[in-house]
């Protein structure tokens, strides 16, 4: 199978947070893809919120520290899906299989160039081990992996033990917030209506039997946009080692499902119960800190190019119908004007 469909597999996978994950089910997905991202037989996969992975990786131009190779063998046991036994950079198209030093050069990057991630990420390194998407290398850096391996971690601290477990939404400052009780919000996807069909509606903002994401639960839906949040300000900041990527798409994907959401809450119909709960106190600063936070990394991340996923949704975070959202906030959201635009792109002043 061709990397390019397999990651086409992955990016068409649904947010599983339930006991039903694909390792279990299996539905609609080959035994290959099954096998390779679950292991043989053996569920591996974490029962949290998935990240949508970017697109095939060219390979990373910046040479890295060698490490000890006392460093690598501290690695634990070898994964069973292991395909390619190779410390070689891949080849853009390919997947290969990462190996033990694969991974301590990532983590010694993360640990390098943003200290406060590799602490967040460190906690989980156990479950990030043995977890399917780990074990893939599309390039010499293994950045990818970082990102996501950020993303499930916001989510670890979220979902400690699994869905039964939610307690916190982990700030990139260090700080943590209690996770929003789910009672009296309406499901998430029934704002989608006016997005496009893409991958982040699919993933985040599309009804499916038998999940629960965050378009099921408003509380997770939250979960997502920090996750995002929380990659894209690792992005931020490992851009120098690697700018054939961001990850803004997915930030202001989740950026624009929480404003529809709350726009849909405040139009004063059946989701009147979900109006009064976005403005509790606690409910409302809890949200005014998660899309605060957003909106500081996104601003950060406007001097990177745009990749043009993220266009219809900046556009859509610039448009009116906010005023819901600004009360919520308690002042106006931003409205991210030409961000990632080529200089030639700019208009003059
Ligand atoms: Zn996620």
């Amino acid at each position: 199978m061709s990397f390019s469909l397999f990651a086409l597999l992955l990016l068409a996978s649904p947010s599983i947070t339930n006991a039903n994950s694909i390792c279990e089910s299996s539905s609609g997905f080959s035994q290959e893809i099954v096998a390779r991202w679950c292991g043989k037989g053996k569920n591996l996969n974490s029962a949290r919120p998935r990240a949508a992975k970017p697109k095939a990786a060219k390979p990373l131009p910046a040479p890295i520290e060698e490490i000890q190779e006392d460093e690598a063998a501290q690695e634990g046991p070898r994964s069973a899906t292991r395909i390619q036994e190779t410390d070689r950079p891949g080849e853009p198209g390919t997947v290969r299989n990462c190996t033990p030093r694969d991974k301590e050069r990532a983590l010694d990057l993360l640990r390098r160039e943003h200290p406060e991630g590799y602490r967040l990420v460190k906690k989980d390194l156990k479950q990030f081990r043995e977890d399917a998407w780990w074990q893939d290398c599309a390039n010499s850096e293994n950045f990818d992996n970082l990102i996501v391996a950020l993303h499930e971690t916001v989510h670890g601290v979220s979902f400690p033990e699994g869905e039964s477990g939610r307690e916190n939404y982990p700030l990139i400052e260090g700080k943590q917030l209690k996770y929003l009780d789910n009672v009296g919000f309406f499901p998430p996807h029934r704002a989608g209506a006016e997005f496009p069909n893409d991958t982040f509606k699919d993933l985040y903002f599309t009804n499916k039997p038998d999940v629960t994401n965050s378009a099921q639960e408003f509380p997770i839906l939250l979960d997502e946009l920090n996750a995002y949040t929380h990659g894209l300000h690792a992005a931020n900041v490992l851009h120098k080692h690697d700018k054939s990527r961001q990850w803004r798409a997915g930030a202001v994907a989740l950026m624009s499902f929480v404003k529809a959401y709350i726009t849909k809450a405040g139009q004063g119909d059946a989701s009147d119960m979900a109006w009064q709960r976005l403005n509790e106190q606690q409910n409302r600063r809890t949200i005014q800190a998660l899309y605060f936070q957003a909106e500081n990394v996104v601003t950060a991340s406007c001097r990177f190019p745009s990749d043009g996923q993220d266009r219809w949704y900046l556009a859509y975070l610039c448009k009116d119908k906010g005023a819901s959202l600004e009360r919520v906030l308690g002042r106006k959201p931003v409205c991210f004007a030409e961000c990632g635009a080529k200089p030639r792109e700019r208009r003059r002043p």
